[in-house]
């Protein structure tokens, strides 16, 4: 069953039930009450009869008695022991309530009766007779006019319930088309996509603000997000490839080469195996950095304890000291201790320190210290810097400032992108300032261990 038809079944039988439910309750209490007051009223003049044949006193007739008490729409009689009744009088108009069969009653006895499909009320009193002996007073009256009311109100209850189901149907069809149609219309989108295979939107009411309209810039914001990565995924495709195809190049030429003249020229033989295993390196080491970048956030694995910043800048420092024979400065007031895990804190060091010694030729200054509640490690260099508006760009894959000038230090634009996830996956943050011409400061900022 669609939706739409749901809301509208649910809706209308639920708002039906509704008001029949009301309606029988009035009903129900209202013929209550009325039958209850025409109870008393035919017992009031029971009482009142007997009170008149007691002050009579046999002075009266008893039948001219009864005749001056009969209801005007009923019939009135004395009943005796044997429910034997030689006294009836009856309203012309009611004469079949003579029919009634007729018995005795020990007590006083009120009831509604139905006869004839007619409601009547019933009362019999005891009373003493002129001669003495036990006897019943029984008065019926027809409610003809109650039931009468009573019917007519029927008929209104049906009539309002069935008049107030237009509007109900009418507003549940307009609820269940203004909730159906942004789901119809996601619906419709989705279908597209499959068949299509291009992201689309759905269109959006401007104004409004509620649920479904939420649920729509929601479906709208993933589209985006996935369109987003679809492209991000397939520029990182091709630049990956991209990237590749230079060494796999050189590597094919120098092989060429080699098939054709490698064993008459062994002057030619060692330079393409130089080339060769050159490009066979850079090769590896961006299948190995490509590799990195490709992990989820959550396959890290990280193992975050307390690393004295110092030790592990220390030892980097040496290393690159060593490596390429760089003045570098260790900058640092007090320990700080921080909340990381060690091998990637030294990994996201490297990359930095990398880049430090690859745009620079003037020493480097390590500067570690705290700043309110986090411990950071600043990575200053005085070298070519970042122009100011590829400053946010550098961080994306595969992302070089100047083309041909990384090409001949060896970087593929990776390092910052994997500083980042590293960055991210180690719950620190990674800033970067620079001026082109003056130099760059990269900033690790960490959790300190104390606050943990
Ligand atoms: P690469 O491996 O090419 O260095 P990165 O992602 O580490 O890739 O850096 C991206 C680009 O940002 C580099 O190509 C370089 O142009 C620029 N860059 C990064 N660090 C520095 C720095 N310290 N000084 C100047 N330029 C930098």
């Amino acid at each position: 069953m669609k939706l739409k038809t749901k809301i509208n079944l649910y809706t209308t039988v639920m708002f039906i039930l509704l008001l029949v439910l009301i309606n029988s309750a009035i009903y129900v209490t209202f013929s209550r009450m009325m039958y209850d007051h025409e109870l008393e009223r035919s017992a009031a003049e029971a009482s009142k009869t007997v009170e008149g044949m007691n002050a009579a006193n046999a002075t009266v007739e008893i039948g001219d008695l009864l005749r001056a008490y009969m209801p005007v729409n009923g019939m009135i009689k004395i009943v005796d022991t044997n429910g034997k009744s030689d006294e009836i009088f009856t309203d012309p108009n009611q004469q079949h309530l003579i029919d009634i069969p007729t018995s005795f009653y020990k007590g006083e006895t009120r009831e509604i009766i139905e006869y004839k499909n007619m409601p009547h009320t019933f009362i019999s009193l005891p009373i003493i007779t002129s001669g003495g002996e036990v006897a019943n007073l029984q008065l019926t009256e027809s409610l003809e006019g109650t039931a009468h009311i009573l019917r007519t109100l029927r008929v209104v209850f049906i009539a309002v319930t069935l008049i107030a189901t237009i509007p109900v149907l009418l507003s549940s069809q307009i609820l269940s088309n203004f909730i159906s149609k942004p789901i119809v219309s996601m619906i419709e989108t989705m279908v597209e996509i499959r068949r299509s295979g291009k992201y689309k939107r759905i269109s959006l009411p401007k104004q409004s603000n509620d649920e479904l309209s939420q649920m729509g810039k929601t479906f709208n914001a993933m589209i985006d997000q996935l369109e987003t990565n679809y492209e991000s995924q397939e520029q990182f495709v091709m630049n990956a490839s991209h990237e590749l195809k230079t060494p796999l190049t050189i590597i094919e030429s120098y092989t060429d080469l080699l098939k054709r003249r490698g064993l008459q020229q062994p002057e030619l033989f060692h330079e393409s195996i130089e080339a060769i295993h050159s490009e066979a390196i850079r090769m590896r080491e961006l299948t190995q950095q490509l590799l990195l970048l490709a992990r989820h956030k959550d396959q890290w694995n990280m193992t975050m304890q307390s690393v004295d910043v110092e030790k592990l800048a220390s030892g980097v420092i040496r290393s690159f000291r060593a490596a390429f024979n760089r003045k570098i400065d260790l900058k640092m007031k007090e320990p700080v201790i921080v909340h990381a895990d060690q091998k990637k804190l030294k990994q996201l060091f490297y990359i930095l320190m990398e880049n430090a010694c690859k745009y620079s030729d003037a020493p480097i200054t390590v500067h570690i210290d705290k700043d309110e509640d986090k411990g950071f490690i600043e990575i200053i260099d005085f070298g070519i810097g970042i122009p100011a508006e590829e400053l946010t760009k550098v961080f994306d894959r595969f992302y070089r400032v100047d083309k041909a000038r990384t090409r001949k230090t060896g970087g593929f634009g990776l390092g910052l992108s994997l500083a980042k996830e590293i960055a991210d996956a180690m719950n620190a943050q990674l800033r970067l300032q620079s001026e082109e011409g003056k130099g760059t400061t990269a900033k690790i900022y960490l959790d300190l261990a104390d606050s943990y």
